[in-house]
């Protein structure tokens, strides 16, 4: 080891799904929307004047800040919007978890909160989720230095009722609690409403999912006032323009087509109920999903076996080789047309492999 190698930072990155270079393929494997982004949107990427890239942006991202405001009933000064929910997690990780206690979060969850508690040094403890991969209250009523659940989880998909969230959050009035609500416009119910009465509360989403923005990197989180400004006060402190103007503009041109949104997330849920009962039919279990995605396992044919031969198809899922999830897939919801292909290629192989 070179002597300068001692005063390296080391992280294990976290690794995200593969991106495939080519179009023949059926991708259902990092939860992107399957339709493409508002047409609104679109058209203000094509009609973007070069004189906005020439110059800085605007460092608050006001236009952005100001739609996303309007839209979810809560004041400018309670919005912080960065590069994918990643970097407002990332951010918010930085910020608030800076004491000497262990943060909570699950056992089974998002891989990215470990590799930023190890990136920044932040004590954890995993809180297992029970055998029908929910969450557990009480594990969450103990001294900790903060707490971050995603409500849907990944990858289960489980929603956790928003009372029980809301008890959580009680429970811990001394430190922050995070929800991540990355898959919440698929059916859950969101914790925004409770921002009035906490303010250890903040409440993160994005544009990659719902609103078929992954490629634009635009997240976006909900808290008070003081909680967003000490947010804020980090992030001036490392990068002053993390958000470029096609994603300020577009993104709220995005929230203003509420029609597109709800069109699409409509139909997303639509085939996703399609999708479970199919699954079901051939024999899959998979816990309930309030999210764009189905963690399914077959009780007769090993999970990382049915992963091989659909990627050999073309057709992409997600296989984790983790402790408790190895014989899991986590399946995107793609179109009709998309799930259809699964389901004709799933019955086929288990008809000849069971
Ligand atoms: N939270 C969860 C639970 C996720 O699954 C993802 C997607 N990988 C993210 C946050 C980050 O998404 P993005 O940075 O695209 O907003």
């Amino acid at each position: 080891m070179a002597a300068w190698e001692k005063n390296v930072r080391r992280v294990i990155p976290y690794t995200p799904g593969e991106q495939p270079n080519c179009t023949d393929i059926i991708k259902l494997n990092t939860n992107e929307n399957p339709y493409p982004p508002s047409p609104e949107a679109m058209a203000v990427l094509r009609n973007m004047d070069g004189e906005l890239l020439r110059k800085y942006p605007d460092p608050t991202a006001g236009g952005l800040i100001r739609e996303l405001a309007g839209y979810y009933r809560v004041k400018p000064e309670q919005v912080f919007v960065g590069v994918g929910s990643d970097d407002v997690l990332a951010m918010s990780f930085l910020t608030f978890f800076n004491g000497k206690k262990p943060i909570l979060f699950p056992d089974i969850t998002y891989s990215f909160y470990d590799v930023w508690a190890d990136l920044y040094r932040i004590p954890y403890e995993c809180q297992p989720l029970d055998n029908n991969f929910e969450i557990c209250t009480e594990d969450y009523k103990k001294d900790c230095g903060g707490i971050v659940i995603p409500n849907p989880n990944a990858p289960t998909g489980v929603e956790k009722d928003l009372s029980q969230i809301e008890e959580i959050i009680a429970a811990n009035s001394d430190v922050i609690v995070i929800i991540d609500e990355a898959y919440i416009d698929f059916g859950g119910e969101s914790a925004v409403k409770l921002l009035q009465g906490y303010e250890n509360l903040l409440v993160v989403q994005t544009f990659s999912k719902s609103r078929s923005l992954a490629g634009m990197r635009i997240g976006y989180g909900f808290g008070n006032e003081k909680l967003i400004k000490y947010l804020s006060d980090v992030k001036f402190s490392f990068n002053s323009y993390t958000m470029n103007p096609a994603a300020i503009a577009m993104g709220a041109a995005a929230v203003r087509d509420d029609a597109y949104f709800r069109k699409t997330i409509g139909n997303i849920i639509s085939t996703r109920e399609w999708t479970k009962r199919e699954l079901a039919r051939l024999g899959f279990v998979f816990p309930d999903s309030k999210s764009n995605f189905i963690f399914a396992s077959h009780p007769k044919v090993p999970a990382v076996e049915i992963f091989e031969a659909l990627k050999a198809q073309g057709i992409y899922v997600r296989y984790f080789a983790k402790p408790r999830i190895d014989n899991y897939l986590r399946i995107s919801i793609g179109t009709d047309r998309q799930m259809q292909a699964l389901i004709t290629f799933l019955e086929q192989y288990l008809g000849e492999n069971v």
